[in-house]
């Protein structure tokens, strides 16, 4: 489903530019615009799910994110030292823009 307002159903669409570095069926993985580590992608369920929460319906999807995230990180050379999945869900969370996504954090040690 495609959500005119929301940035990431446009990146996904194509309407606002971004680095993408993988795309199938289900999943786009991009460069996150304000890197907060070496490493910072972002994957993107290609179907707009605002949190976490209404995704769970979904558990298929969710084990493609978490096993696009480990084939990205070993893309990325950053596998073996380690890195960070994170999925902020809601206000408490750090939720900013809501659709869901998974960042991969990477290429430094993670004090954070
Ligand atoms: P959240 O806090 O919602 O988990 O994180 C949203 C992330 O999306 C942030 O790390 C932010 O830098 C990133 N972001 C926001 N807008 C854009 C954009 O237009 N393009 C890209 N590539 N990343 C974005
Ligand atoms: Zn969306």
């Amino acid at each position: 489903m495609d959500h005119q307002d929301c940035i990431f159903c446009r990146i996904i669409a194509g309407t606002i530019p971004s680095e993408k570095v993988f795309e199938d069926d289900r999943l786009v993985v991009i460069k996150d615009i304000a890197p907060k580590a070496p490493v910072h992608l972002l994957v993107l369920p290609k179907a707009h799910h605002p949190t976490l929460n209404e995704a769970a319906s979904d558990p298929v999807l969710l084990g493609a994110m978490l096993a696009c995230a480990a084939r990205m990180a070993r893309e990325q050379g950053i596998a073996e030292k380690g890195y960070r999945t994170v999925v902020n869900v809601n206000q408490w969370g750090g939720q900013v823009v809501f659709h869901l996504h998974l960042h991969i954090l990477g290429g430094k040690p993670l004090t954070f």
